[in-house]
């Protein structure tokens, strides 16, 4: 069974429409893939229709933008109701603020002399429902400024430097609380990628357990072999559910290929049991 557990459709920032992400994880010989676009479930019904038709279980995710200390971390939802409206309303305001971000990255880059403009972008976010600077990069390679999204985040995107725009993002106990009220269950992703390191520690964990977290992403490009040991002693530790995915962007990012990480079996099954006994 190959299992991969986080990936994302054009309907954030991947570059796959859901249809051809489904049939690409078909391709690639998954079991089981989650679609788990950033802050929106606007891929659900087409990666649905597509999963039908080719034979392969969607598991329906998010990707929820979340803030622990001023950090920036990562939450995936696992099978919430769409329509609850708490969490709607949540992901109205992320989603919000993403679109009054994108104005305000143009105008920095544009202080910078780069000749770029909101149809630029637009060209490549317009299925997006969920905005967000790697749009900005792609606009960027368009122009001729920066190689791949990876030189665009380095020069320009990241926080410290200076096209960088900071959003309103989901304060993570109340996304996990959000998540659960659903009918969900909730996993942190690449928790020890880029800054989340910082805050996520052993203690934070046992608190992030305790405010009703599943599980936690082992296994991403993000984290390297010692990380991926200390954090699986960490999950063994706090009974969490360890699971590994791709964090598939299509194009969009080099070296997340569909399926480079799985799930094991049992642990997706301990996630679906965590689900079936809220
Ligand atoms: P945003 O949604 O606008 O906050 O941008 C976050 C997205 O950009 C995530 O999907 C990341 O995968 C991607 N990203 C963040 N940092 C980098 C980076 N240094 N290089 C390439 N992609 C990045
Ligand atoms: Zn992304
Ligand atoms: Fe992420
Ligand atoms: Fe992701």
């Amino acid at each position: 069974m190959l299992i991969d557990l986080h990936t994302h459709s054009n309907r954030s920032d991947g570059t796959d429409s859901p249809t051809e992400l489904i049939e690409n994880a078909r391709a690639a010989g998954l079991d089981v893939v989650a679609i788990t676009d950033h802050d929106c479930t606007d891929g659900w019904r087409e990666a649905s229709e597509a999963a039908e038709r080719v034979g392969i279980v969607l598991v329906k995710g998010i990707e929820i933008s979340c803030r622990l200390d001023g950090k920036s971390v990562h939450l995936l939802g696992y099978e919430p109701d769409p329509d609850y409206g708490p969490l709607v309303e949540e992901l109205e305001r992320v989603i919000e603020g993403r679109n009054a971000r994108l104005p305000a990255i143009i105008e920095r880059l544009r202080g910078l002399g780069i000749d770029i403009d909101s149809e630029d972008v637009l060209r490549w976010s317009g299925n997006a429902a969920a905005t967000g600077r790697p749009h900005v990069a792609d606009a960027l390679i368009e122009l001729g400024v920066v190689a791949n999204r990876d030189e665009a985040f380095d020069r320009f995107l990241m926080p410290g430097k200076p096209a960088y725009v900071d959003r309103y993002a989901t304060d993570l106990f109340e996304a996990i609380g959000l998540v659960n009220d659903a009918g969900g269950v909730a996993v942190v992703a690449h928790p020890w990628s880029r800054e989340s390191r910082k805050v996520l520690t052993v203690d934070r964990f046992r608190k992030l357990k305790e405010a009703g977290l599943a599980g936690i992403e082992v296994d991403h490009e993000d984290h390297d072999d010692e990380a991926r040991a200390s954090l699986r002693q960490i999950a063994r530790e706090l009974d969490l559910a360890e699971t590994g995915s791709s964090d598939y962007h299509g194009t969009g990012k080099i070296d997340f290929e569909l399926g480079c990480n799985k799930t094991p079996l049992r642990q997706y099954e301990l996630l679906l049991h965590r689900r079936s006994r809220q």
